[in-house]
């Protein structure tokens, strides 16, 4: 059976991911999509400094699709996160992490899909002169990526977003400079304002797409999905394990089933060359 199929799907947005978010779900899953008007996803947290977030991404969104579905009487919705920062395998690049998850209240269901990617422009600095400034702008690709001014990091008086032009970046720097002795600049992290990060998103949703069209076997429920790598693949030399992956498992998100999925790369052995013991 179809669990979703002509059914009314809540996209919980403000800051216009329907835009990738309504195509990849109504085709995906036969919904038909609407999209939260005036329902402030800021109060839950924002980019910008103003409002922090008190829970990680995973418990943020949940609530935030919680609170929308209340609202507007909905047992069925999607909405996403996003984290910016150090990429927790490569510390010296940044990365994005968007979480998009459908809460499905009628038949209990929770499914997460996930994009980690280092295609991000994540960036902030407190600069004092315009040849900084200037440089920073197309490194990040400004205008086609928006900026954020602010006096300073955190409680600052003056924050200014939405800034189209060049010509009106600098006005606002200089003012800013003027009075304070340093802007802070950093990266407009708002979907609307950043291409890149609507990509990841995109991934992110076609990421949920995925699992949920891929039922349990024992209980047929969506959301099947990878759930753990397990690493230990044997060396062909030595047939010690080594660190590369021997097999997936994949979980059903409501009853008990799992599945080991072994040789993910259709290989029964690692090379020696990544093996701990052959060399170290
Ligand atoms: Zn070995
Ligand atoms: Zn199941």
């Amino acid at each position: 059976m179809n669990y979703f199929s002509g059914r009314r799907l809540l996209i919980v947005t403000k800051h216009g991911k329907e835009l990738v978010l309504k195509p990849l779900l109504e085709k995906g899953l036969n919904v038909k999509c609407t999209v939260t008007r005036d329902f402030d996803t800021d109060s839950f947290g924002m980019f910008s400094g103003e409002i922090s977030r008190k829970e990680d991404a995973l418990n943020t969104v949940r609530n935030k699709c919680l609170a929308a579905m209340a609202r507007y009487n909905c047992d069925l919705a999607v909405a996403s996160e996003g984290s910016f920062g150090p990429h927790p395998a490569a510390f010296f690049a940044s990365a994005d992490d968007e979480l998009v998850v459908l809460i499905d209240l009628k038949n209990d269901i929770e499914i997460v899909g996930r994009k980690l990617s280092m295609e991000t422009n994540f960036a902030a600095k407190a600069i004092k002169d315009k040849t900084t400034f200037l440089e920073f702008l197309s490194q990040i690709k400004f205008p086609s990526h928006g900026i954020i001014l602010k006096s300073k990091e955190f409680n600052a008086s003056e924050i200014h977003k939405d800034i189209i032009n060049e010509l009106e970046a600098i006005r606002i720097f200089e003012l800013i400079l003027a009075e304070f002795g340093s802007v802070n600049v950093e990266t407009d992290m708002r979907a609307m304002n950043n291409p890149m990060r609507m990509k990841v998103i995109q991934n992110a949703t076609k990421n949920l797409v995925e699992k949920v069209n891929s039922l349990c076997p024992k209980c047929s429920l969506p959301g099947f999905s990878v759930t753990q790598s397990v690493k230990g693949l044997p060396c062909s030399a030595c047939n010690l394990p080594t660190k590369s992956v021997l097999y997936l498992l994949k979980t059903c998100c409501k009853c008990d089933y799992s599945e080991k999925n072994y040789f993910p790369r259709n290989v029964k052995t690692e090379e020696p060359m990544y093996c701990d013991n052959c060399n170290p």
